[in-house]
């Protein structure tokens, strides 16, 4: 009897030990094809003038490989060579892994709600409507339970839509999105000065550049728990068929990702007890003439994909053959990594991913 209490105690002790998360920071690349993540530069594309790619003999070099592990890791080589032995990586539908979508529309509005929430909000959010999201996002849920000040939870945002997206009650966390400007440190100035000098060819999508630098400044400076970081050019350029725009923007991403980490690692409020979710809104075509697209009727645009590395997930790389999860798992997966249990937030449908203590 004693022995059993014991044995009850200690793995009680375990229990509370293998919860080691503190912070989540959340990072999603809009529209990134789980094609071009998972399979590296698109044979289909790579030689295409109608994807301009036909004067892009320089990336084809720097890109193209005989096999499919080794064009991703020419594209992406810290995910591929670094973070995927750090973590779990979801939605590699030719290895039996699948990730989608449970909204009908495959658009980015009812994608960020759906991980946001936890659940897909049809009825309301039919496309990418301009009014506030009707529902209690995570990022607002977490504040609450966590007892967080307003400046513990931030959104940095290349999309200006995430003004309404990323919180149900405007003022309830930190969000900086599309051309706007941020106060904070000099470095902080400067970088909230550039954006309207170094403009994106495109009016609500400020360059990613400026996102994740604010973003990585605002973290040294105010140390958040938590932390979502949106990147939107790999689908701005897919739109206006610039393959080789999307390559070089998915590289960066890359890059943005080893610093992000790095960053983590040298700093004691993150080193250990910080999770990172990589994950994308929705998917697009496969083919010649759709890869550009997603939506209701482009087929293949369900499927995404997600990386989750952390203390509390184990390090198992790839996922091949593994059950389906979908784009609504994302809030109680970020809950349940943060400690707080997913039940009590209203509407969440999905449920958590790949935390230790639940396996
Ligand atoms: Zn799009």
């Amino acid at each position: 009897m004693r022995l059993f209490t014991c044995l009850v105690v200690f793995s009680s002790l375990l229990v509370a030990q293998s919860h080691q998360t503190n912070n989540v920071i959340l990072f999603t690349a809009d529209g990134l094809r789980w094609q071009d993540l998972f399979t590296g530069i698109d044979a289909t594309l790579m030689n295409q003038k109608e994807a301009s790619m036909k004067d892009a003999k320089e990336r084809r070099d720097r890109y193209w490989r005989a096999t499919p592990e080794d064009r991703r890791s020419q594209l992406m080589p810290f995910f591929w060579n670094e973070l995927a032995s750090r973590g779990a990586i979801y939605g590699n539908v030719t290895k039996g892994s699948s990730m989608t979508v449970t909204n009908a529309f495959r658009v980015s509005y009812p994608g960020y709600a759906e991980m946001l929430t936890g659940h897909a909000q049809d009825a309301v959010i039919d496309g990418n409507v301009d009014f506030q999201n009707p529902s209690e996002t995570v990022l607002e849920f977490a504040r609450q339970k966590l007892k967080l000040d307003r400046s513990q939870v931030a959104l940095f945002a290349s999309w200006n839509a995430f003004l309404h997206i990323g919180e149900s009650k405007p003022g309830t966390i930190t969000i900086n999105a599309g051309y706007q400007a941020f106060d904070g440190t000099p470095r902080m100035r400067d970088l909230s000065r550039g954006q309207f000098l170094a403009l994106s060819p495109w009016d609500e999508e400020r360059h990613d550049y400026f996102t994740f630098e604010m973003a990585m400044e605002y973290l040294k400076a105010v140390k958040p728990r938590v932390l979502f970081i949106s990147f939107d050019e790999t689908d701005d350029w897919a739109h206006d068929k610039r393959y080789d725009r999307v390559l070089d923007s998915i590289h960066y991403l890359d890059q943005c990702l080893r610093e992000l980490f790095a960053t983590l690692d040298a700093m004691p409020e993150y080193k250990g007890s910080t999770s990172v979710i990589v994950t994308t809104d929705h998917g697009r075509g496969s083919k010649l003439d759709d890869w550009s697209d997603h939506g209701k009727k482009v087929a293949g645009a369900e499927q995404v994909w997600m990386a989750i590395a952390g203390p509390d997930t184990p390090a198992r790389g790839e996922m091949t053959n593994a059950p389906e999860i979908h784009q609504r798992d994302i809030a109680p997966t970020i809950l349940d990594l943060l400690g707080i249990d997913p039940a009590g937030m209203k509407g969440v449908a999905g449920s958590p991913v790949q935390v230790k203590r639940n396996q």
